[in-house]
């Protein structure tokens, strides 16, 4: 199979002209690949928990890439050309937002946030209001309003299967990729390097802050929230 991209954590492999092959690899990395460890079986448990998210929300009709799972290191998705924006949703403060406006770690957010920035390592990423993103044409009105409702229906649904496992949703990123009929689809990974989850009782992190502020084994963590998914 062709690899069409490989980036810090996955491998894209092409299938054909609808599909590709996505490929979890062992790799974590943070502060734009500044630090870069290896995990073995890291893959093998985002993969899990990427299936395990992607399939409730098809459930609760979210567009997704995800088709099926193929083994314990791959799943078949549909081929989407990705939209140049990370969409963040917040419900507690923390990460950049706790830097950029000074706020405590922890916070709760009266109201679930969205915000969206550029993807991009060379600019780290940047926050970009919506006007910017319209004049920029990195996405239409519909385009935008579109991946806000979703997110935050994202949000709802995951939020409250969670909760059903003692974790509260933090934070997350997500991605959106445009198939060949201009369907927006959520795509990418949902997966603990990819949200924030906090202990609903002792609000102690069980995502990849353990691991860029060396607090805990990344591996015994991404466990513990596969346990408590049962998975
Ligand atoms: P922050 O903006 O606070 O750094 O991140 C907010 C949320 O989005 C966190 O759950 C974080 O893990 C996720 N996130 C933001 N940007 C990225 C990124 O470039 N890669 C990954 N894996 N996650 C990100």
């Amino acid at each position: 199979m062709k690899l069409l991209y490989e980036g810090k954590a996955k491998k894209v492999w092409e299938i054909d002209a609808e599909k590709v092959l996505i490929e979890f690899k062992d790799d974590v990395t943070a502060f734009d690949g500044l630090k870069k460890d290896q995990y073995r079986g890291k893959g093998l448990l985002n993969k899990k928990i990427s299936d395990y998210f992607f399939k409730i929300l098809e459930k609760n009709a979210i567009k997704t890439h995800y088709i099926r799972s193929v083994d314990d290191r791959n799943f078949e998705a549909f081929r989407t050309t990705v939209m140049p924006l990370e969409t963040v949703v917040r419900n507690y403060a923390a990460g950049s937002f706790c830097k950029r406006y000074g706020i405590e770690k922890g916070k709760k957010l009266s109201k679930p946030l969205v915000e969206f920035m550029i993807k991009s390592d060379e600019l780290h990423d940047p926050l970009i209001c919506e006007d910017t993103i319209l004049l920029l044409d990195l996405a239409t009105k519909e385009e935008l309003e579109y991946m806000k409702r979703t997110a935050l229906k994202v949000n709802e649904i995951l939020s409250s299967e969670l909760e059903k496992a003692k974790l509260i949703l933090v934070d997350f990123k997500l991605e959106f990729g445009k198939n060949s009929n201009g369907e927006i689809l959520l795509i990418d990974e949902i997966t603990p390097d990819t949200c924030r989850f906090w202990d609903s009782e002792t609000f102690e992190s069980l995502d990849k802050d353990v691991y860029r502020e060396d607090k805990a084994d990344l591996l015994s963590t991404y466990e513990e929230v596969a346990r408590r998914l049962e998975l």
